[in-house]
């Protein structure tokens, strides 16, 4: 999609844990070639939202559209392959296979093939082409020195690249990320950040849930702020880091 058509629009989402409302009527929208964050300390309800946009939870209630489908009713997969990549809050490689292998099946379980014929029954031609593509990817986020690695000897920030390289490799239209700087060193976030700043000029559209302040204030465009389920707060960065409210969020009140 061109640059600023509408991609991403969450209406009034809601989720409940039996009493608890994890989701409170959330909504936001997000543009094609913007990197949006969604921010809030622990249990603000960011990753149960996350959950909800890619289908890992039903909505108690609400509504979410990407590019004119309806996600909120389909599974996973299927909002997977209509174009929502997405990374996990906890790294998910296969950390004795190489860097091009975890990224080369990641692209061929979304081509719906199942894992069995993924490694034992693929043709050659197709497995060159997944190896191919994979490189690209792998390339682009500037992995490319590290193709025949195993993804269990990078370093944390380089294993989080991996999995945005794996995302990639299913030509997403949208990214999202949920606390890809979490853990890492500083040297490390601003890898990362260089690379979700390059994606973005590539007009990649990128949902970027993170905890850290810092990391989102200098690489976001738009930022929505979540405590205890509710939306707080939404604008620029700039605006929104002298909000009252999400200091007061922030500062634990
Ligand atoms: P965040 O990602 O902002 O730290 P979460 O979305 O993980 O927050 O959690 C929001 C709230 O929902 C927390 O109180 C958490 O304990 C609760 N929660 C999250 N997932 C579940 C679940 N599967 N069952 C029950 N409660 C949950
Ligand atoms: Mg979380």
């Amino acid at each position: 999609p061109e640059v600023g058509t509408l991609v991403l629009e969450v209406e009034n989402a809601r989720k409940e844990f039996g009493g608890l409302v994890a989701v409170n009527d959330i909504s936001f929208k997000l543009k094609a070639g913007e990197i949006m964050g969604l921010i809030g300390p622990n249990g603000a309800g960011k990753s149960t939202t996350f959950n909800l946009i890619t289908g890992v939870l039903p909505v108690t209630k609400g509504r979410v559209e990407f590019l004119g489908n309806r996600l909120d009713k389909l599974p996973s997969r299927e909002i997977a392959k209509l174009g929502v990549g997405r990374t996990f809050q906890h790294v998910q490689l296969l950390p004795t296979m190489t860097v091009l292998e975890n990224v080369a099946i990641g692209a061929h379980l979304r081509r719906e093939v199942g894992v069995v014929s993924a490694t034992l029954h693929t043709d050659r031609r197709s497995e060159a082409e997944l190896l191919h593509e994979a490189a690209k990817q792998l390339q682009r986020v500037g992995l490319g020195d590290y193709l025949y690695e195993q993804a269990g000897n990078l370093a944390l920030g380089q294993q989080r690249i991996l999995e945005i390289a794996r995302a990639l490799a299913a030509d997403p239209v949208l990214l999202l990320l949920d606390e890809p700087a979490a853990g890492l060193r500083y040297k490390e976030k601003q890898e990362l950040a260089k690379v979700l700043d390059q994606l973005r000029q590539e007009g990649m559209s990128i949902l970027l849930v993170e905890h850290d302040m810092d990391f989102v204030m200098n690489l976001t465009d738009h930022l929505v702020v979540m405590d205890f389920g509710t939306k707080i707060a939404e604008g620029l960065p700039s605006e929104v880091q002298t909000n009252p409210a999400v200091l007061e969020a922030y500062l634990g009140g």
